[in-house]
């Protein structure tokens, strides 16, 4: 059965259905361009007898796009035939484009990527009107970029400087706003009169063309030699350096592509565009972001780490403890996904002062167009704000966020347990405190977990689980599906010292203060950072978490570290933070005095001092850039791999996926372990030794990675 459906009705419309068998599905793939070329041959055929053609999709989407697994197998070797193929692909669809008769697209269904290029290539775009619809070209995010025509088409239908949000960042739209930004040209309210307004523009348009095929086509908002635009493409390379920090070659090259293909006629653009594309391809940047925010990411929440044979449960009732900043934000994550919360504190006043954090950021929602008045008020009528424990009768989950202290949480534990339903889950938001030492408090601590969420809580998407000594494989799969239930990404750990997460953040945050210490530049400091792909340099987020509190959690390892009988090693981190706090009282943002100086208005700056302090001219001379980047990458996926070794860390995609959306561990590499892998991991243990020799054993591979590079087998 052919992919595409071909119906060319009595009226001399022929319809064409794209129906991928055995897909749910509809994918760029080798089907469909088989299906492709015969669909063109047959129009071949029966042009003289067709008035006009439709485009539409038999599936819930309209088109998925590019088949991500076929991609990912493209390799540097298959450069040229990769090449051949796609402008094969493109040939097909450029000759539906030009047959001299009009051509509409009845959009049914999202049309993302691939699906949408479909559509550009049309001359008519009809689309239902349902904002669960959306338009995108989301190549970008994985590092690729739209290389079915999409850089050449957007451009010349709504203008360069409109296109470039979407080819370059991969932003996505509902079918209203894709009408608004000139994406498609109609709207229909049913499936029939969907397919009456596409036949309706056949009728009215006999000869259409594609705006760029017709003579003395101007490229709307101006050619890149127009002088207002000219001007604007000068500055555009830096603009987005400043954006990707060079890690990300996908938006560079998509920039190139939409504006050296503006400067040429559509065809020799798309040649340009493939050219670009096949580049992007088969490099390594694309490998890592499709790999792990596709496969990796679909495999975490697929369940891979969700123990098997465990019913899926449904939360209908939530509490959480403490209504700070942690408490506040779990309330509206899981309120907003229509789950009663009861959300208690010491009294009902900061019990509302938590609640009113929802309302805040509803009233946002509301005033952005994204959420009804109506829809606001059902969500804070979730949300019962209480100073009573008696209001957690009847819960099926309670998170506590009180403050960190360990009886304080012992205190709150068997009050909230004693009310949960039979069999009810008891969770600790803890950042440091071990779980299995937590649920020594509980009555039940098989039903004991550690929930770690990230702040701010509405915004960060991963949730850390943590399982105990005791804690149950039943209690571990119902708060994977509560995590999931919230509509975010869980990762699952074994109990350890500062978990996963937060265990390889720190060493992050010292290798930079470690810089500082050595005398190395803080402005360097901070510039590798970013430089090397993490959101913030390691000393503006020391100010952020407290410098105060990075003692606190190091004294209390030190303590366990010493009573457990092992030697403390000091770190060289600490006598830098010793020195800011005890010497020079300045212990981060919240004190309003760090790395940095906070002024009452204006942006921050680093503090001046730290250059008499700490700086040493020689070695801020001498210090290669690439080996702070490399200090900062290394340190933090050798840290990882510690976790994967100890068995605090289970999978390898989870040490992915938790490493860049719970700590921003630079997206470009894939994850901390793909870092590894991507480098080579004997080049990479090379690396880390002689790393060791000059700035100490933490560096020393562990012994899992010795034995992967020994065999030279990837981590997998
Ligand atoms: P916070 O100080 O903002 O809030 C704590 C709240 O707990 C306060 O409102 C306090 O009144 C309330 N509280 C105290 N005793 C209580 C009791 N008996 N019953 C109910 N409420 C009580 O603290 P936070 O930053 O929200 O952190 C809370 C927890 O989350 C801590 O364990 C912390 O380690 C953890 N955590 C924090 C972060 C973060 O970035 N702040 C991230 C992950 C985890």
């Amino acid at each position: 059965m052919s992919a595409i459906h071909y119906d060319l009705g009595s009226d001399q419309i022929l319809t064409l259905t794209i129906d991928m068998p055995g897909q749910s599905a509809n994918t760029m793939n080798a089907d469909f361009r088989a299906a492709m070329t015969e669909t063109v041959g047959k129009v071949r055929n029966d042009i003289d007898n067709i008035r006009g053609i439709i485009v539409t999709s038999a599936k819930k989407t309209f088109f998925a796009g590019g088949d991500l697994k076929e991609l990912f197998g493209v390799t540097r070797e298959d450069a040229g035939a990769f090449e051949d193929m796609v402008n094969g692909m493109k040939a097909e669809m450029r000759a539906l484009e030009t047959t001299g008769k009009p051509t509409v697209a009845a959009i049914n269904g999202s049309a993302l990527g691939g699906g949408l290029e479909i559509c550009l290539a049309c001359h008519h775009r009809v689309v239902m009107d349902d904002d669960r619809i959306q338009l995108g070209l989301p190549e970008v995010t994985l590092g690729l970029l739209p290389g079915g025509g999409g850089t050449q088409r957007l451009p010349r239908m709504i203008g360069l400087e409109a296109a470039f949000p979407y080819l370059m960042e991969g932003k996505k739209v509902n079918p209203k706003a894709a009408l608004k930004a000139g994406i498609v040209d109609e709207l229909a309210s049913s499936p029939d009169e969907l397919m009456a307004k596409a036949r309706a523009f056949i009728d009215a348009n006999p000869k259409s063309q594609q705006p760029w095929d017709r003579k003395g086509f101007k490229f709307p908002g101006g050619a890149p030699h127009h002088p207002a635009m000219a001007q604007k493409l000068a500055i555009a390379p830096a603009m987005l350096k400043q954006k990707t920090k060079g890690c990300y070659p996908a938006p560079e090259r998509i920039l190139s592509a939409a504006v050296e293909g503006a400067q040429v006629d559509f065809d020799n653009g798309s040649l340009i565009e493939t050219r670009y594309f096949t580049e992007l391809t088969t490099g390594q940047v694309a490998k890592n972001m499709t790999g792990t925010f596709w496969f990796q990411l679909n495999a975490v929440n697929a369940g891979e780490s969700r123990p098997a044979g465990v019913e899926k449960e449904t939360f209908r009732k939530v509490g959480v403890l403490g209504a700070g900043m942690m408490g506040a934000g779990i309330a509206f994550s899981t309120a907003t996904r229509g789950i009663d919360v009861v959300l208690k504190d010491v009294s009902s006043e900061n019990a509302e002062k938590g609640k009113a954090y929802s309302e805040k950021l509803l009233a946002k929602k509301v005033s952005r167009g994204r959420m009804t008045e109506e829809q606001k008020t059902e969500v804070l009528n979730r949300i019962k704000a209480t100073g009573s424990a008696d209001d957690l009768e009847g819960c099926d989950l309670v998170i506590e966020a009180v403050f960190e202290d360990s009886e304080l949480k012992a205190k709150v534990t068997r009050e909230a347990e004693a009310r949960l339903v039979k069999n009810g889950i008891f969770a600790s938001n803890t950042s440091t405190i071990p779980i299995t030492q937590l649920a020594e408090a509980s009555s039940a601590p098989d039903n004991f977990i550690g929930l770690h969420f990230f702040s701010p809580v509405d915004k960060m998407q991963l949730v850390e689980i943590i399982v105990g000594a005791k804690t149950s494989d039943e209690t571990l799969a119902r708060a994977f599906d509560y995590v999931q239930q919230i509509g975010k990404i869980p990762i699952v750990v074994n109990d350890s010292r500062g978990f996963f997460t937060s265990r390889v953040f720190g060493t992050f945050v010292n290798e930079g203060i470690a810089m500082l210490g050595e005398g190395i530049h803080p402005s360097s400091i901070e510039n590798a950072g970013v430089l090397a792909g993490m959101p913030v340099g390691p000393l503006a987020i020391s100010d952020e978490v407290s410098m105060t509190l990075m003692q606190h959690i190091r004294d209390q390892s030190k303590k366990d570290t010493e009573a457990a009988g092992k030697t403390w090693n000091a770190h060289p981190a600490e006598a830098v933070i010793d020195q800011m706090v005890d010497s020079h009282n300045r212990k981060g943002k919240a004190a309003g005095a760090g790395f940095y100086e906070y002024p009452e208005s204006g942006r921050k700056y680093l503090w001046p001092e730290l250059e008499k302090l700490f700086v040493d001219q020689e070695k801020a001379r001498s210090t290669e850039l690439q080996e702070l980047k490399d200090r900062i990458l290394f340190i933090q996926a050798i840290e990882t791999v510690r976790c994967l070794e100890e068995g605090v860390l289970r999978t390898v995609e989870d040490a992915n996926i938790g490493s860049i959306f719970g700590i921003g561990y630079a997206p470009w590499t894939g994850g901390a372990i793909q870092f590894i892998n991507q480098y080579g991991v004997r080049a990479f243990a090379e690396r880390a030794k002689s790393l060791a020799e000059r700035f100490g054993e933490r560096f020393n591979p562990p012994a899992m990675l010795l034995d992967k590079a020994e065999a030279n087998t990837p981590f997998s």
